[in-house]
C-alpha cells in the first residue's frame, strides 16, 4: 500500500498499531482494518477566467464498507495528497465507529488553492469533480460533506451535478447543503458546537470554572469560529485566534462579534485593529486554560509539545497531534486531552441527521438536532473517558480503541467473502 505513503498516512498507521496492539487484534486482521478498502484519483481540468485550461488532481478514499456507506468531507488544498486524505479517511472510520453511526470512513480532495480561485472557477472545479467520480459516490455509497476550503456552497454545486445526472433531486447524496436545499439545521454549527460541548465536559471533569478560563483557537474558520463563540457564550475569555496569515492575542479577550463583523466586510483577518500580531507558532504555546488546534495536521510535533500551556488540548482539527507529540503530552497529566476522533466528531454526526431527514424527507427542528447531537456526545465522552480510566491509557488511546474495536468486530460477524 505504498501509493498512500505520507507523514499524516504513517501518523495514522501508528496510532491503529498502539491500538491493536492494546486490543490484542491478531495480526492476521490488521492489514484489512488498517488500509483504506479503495481510492479513486482523477484528474479535473477546467477553463479558468484568464482562458488557460488547468488539470487539478482530485482524490476520493473510502476506507471501510462494513458498517454502511462511506462518510467523509471534501478537502480543497495545495497540499492535499492522497496519502493526507487516506489519513483523514480512516480518522473518519474510527470516528463513525466511536460515535455509533452506521457509516465507514472516507475523505477527498482536491489539490488546489481555493483563496486564488474565483467562484465560476470553483464551481466548475466542483461541478467536474463531482462528474469524474459520480460511480463512485450517492446516498447508498458515499456521502461528502465540508472540509477545509469547501462550504455549503461547494456542497450545493456536487448535489446539483449529481441530481442533474440522475434527472431526478437527491438530496441525500452530500451533506452540509443550504437547509433550503435539503440541509439539516445545525450542520453548520455542529461541529465547532460539538467541540464547545465537550470542552465544557472536560472543564466539569476538573473543575473548572467555565466563566474564569481563557481560550486560544488556531484556524477561524468554520470550526475554529464557532468554537470560540461557543465558549465565549459560557464567559471563556478568547485571547488568541489565528488564520493561514498569522495571529491576533488581546490579553483582555477578543471581542468576536466586532472580528466577526470586520471579516464579513472582507477586510483581511491580521488587520483587525483590535489586537496584536503573534504568529501561529507563538500561539501554539501561549498559556491559557484551553488550547483548540482548529485548523490542519500535525501543529503540535516534538518541537512544540512540551512547551503548550494549556489544561485542556481540544483537538477541533483533524490529526493536530503527531504521535511524537503525544509521547510528550502523555507525560503531562496535567494536560486534558480531548482527542479529534471525538472533539471534532459533532460535524459528523449532524451529517448523519442531515442524511436521515433527506432519505425520510421529514425535517427537525434546530432544538431536536442540538438535543440528540449532545446525547451523542455525551455517551462518546462517558465511554472514552470511562476507557481511559479503567485501561490506564490516554484519551487518544481509549477513543481510538473503541473505533476499532466495534469495525472489527463487524468485520468478524461479516466474515470474509468469499
Ligand atoms: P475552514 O476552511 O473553514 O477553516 C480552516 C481555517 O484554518 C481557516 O481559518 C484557515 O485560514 C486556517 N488555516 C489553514 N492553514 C493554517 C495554518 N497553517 N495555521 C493556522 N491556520 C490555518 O475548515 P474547517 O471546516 O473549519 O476545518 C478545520 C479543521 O476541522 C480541519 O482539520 C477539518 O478536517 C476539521 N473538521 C471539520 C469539520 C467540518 O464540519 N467542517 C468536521 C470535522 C473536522
Amino acid at each position: 500500500m505504498d501509493i498512500y505513503a505520507s507523514p499524516t498516512f504513517d501518523m495514522a498507521c501508528r496510532q491503529f498499531d498502539l491500538c491493536a496492539d492494546l486490543l490484542e487484534i491478531p495480526d492476521n486482521d490488521r492489514a484489512r482494518l488498517k488500509y483504506p478498502k479503495r481510492a479513486l484519483t482523477v484528474a479535473v481540468p477546467i477553463h479558468l477566467d484568464d482562458g488557460r485550461t488547468v488539470v487539478y488532481p482530485g482524490y476520493r478514499v473510502q476506507h471501510h464498507l462494513s458498517l454502511g456507506p462511506t462518510k467523509g468531507g471534501m478537502r480543497y488544498h495545495p497540499d492535499v495528497t492522497i496519502g493526507e486524505v487516506a489519513a483523514l479517511a480512516m480518522w473518519m472510520s474510527w470516528k463513525c465507529a466511536l460515535t455509533g453511526l452506521p457509516y465507514g470512513g472516507a475523505k477527498g480532495g482536491i489539490a488546489c488553492d481555493p483563496r486564488k480561485m474565483s467562484t465560476t472557477e470553483l464551481e466548475r472545479l466542483t461541478r467536474r469533480f463531482t462528474q469524474e467520480i459520480i460511480s463512485f459516490i450517492g446516498p447508498q455509497v458515499d456521502i461528502p460533506a465540508p472540509d477545509v476550503g469547501t462550504n455549503e456552497q461547494t456542497m450545493a454545486w456536487m448535489m446539483d451535478t449529481y441530481s442533474t445526472h440522475m434527472g431526478y433531486s437527491v438530496p441525500g447524496v452530500v451533506t452540509g447543503k443550504p437547509v433550503g436545499l435539503g440541509g439539516s439545521l445545525g450542520r453548520r454549527e455542529a461541529t465547532g458546537r460539538g467541540v464547545g460541548y465537550l470542552i465544557g465536559r472536560a472543564m466539569d471533569v476538573l473543575g473548572l470554572d467555565s466563566g474564569k478560563c481563557t481560550a486560544v483557537v488556531q484556524g477561524y474558520g468554520n470550526v475554529g469560529s464557532v468554537a470560540a463563540a461557543s465558549l465565549a457564550k459560557h464567559g471563556t475569555k478568547i485571547i488568541a485566534v489565528s488564520d493561514v496569515d498569522g495571529g491576533l492575542y488581546n490579553a483582555g479577550g477578543l471581542d468576536l462579534q466586532k472580528l466577526d463583523a470586520h471579516l464579513a466586510a472582507r477586510k483581511p483577518f491580521t488587520a483587525f485593529p483590535e489586537a496584536d500580531h503573534i504568529t501561529n507558532d507563538q500561539l501554539l504555546v501561549t498559556p491559557c486554560d484551553v488550547l483548540v488546534p482548529a485548523a490542519l495536521e500535525r501543529q503540535i510535533t516534538e518541537k512544540n509539545a512540551a512547551r503548550i500551556q494549556c489544561r485542556i488540548l481540544a483537538e477541533a482539527a483533524n490529526g493536530p497531534v503527531t504521535p511524537d507529540a503525544d509521547l510528550i503530552i502523555n507525560q503531562r497529566p496535567e494536560i486534558f486531552v480531548i482527542p479529534d476522533i471525538l472533539c471534532n466528531a459533532g460535524g459528523v454526526v449532524v451529517s448523519y441527521f442531515e442524511w436521515v431527514q433527506d432519505l425520510q424527507s421529514f425535517f427537525w427542528s434546530e432544538a431536536e438536532v442540538v438535543d440528540k447531537l449532545f446525547r451523542i456526545l455525551e455517551t462518546a465522552f462517558a465511554q472514552t473517558h470511562h476507557l481511559s480510566k479503567q485501561r490506564k491509557i490516554s484519551l487518544r488511546q481509549a477513543a481510538l480503541s473503541l473505533g476499532i474495536k466495534r469495525v472489527a468486530e463487524a468485520k468478524k460477524q461479516r466474515g470474509l467473502f468469499p
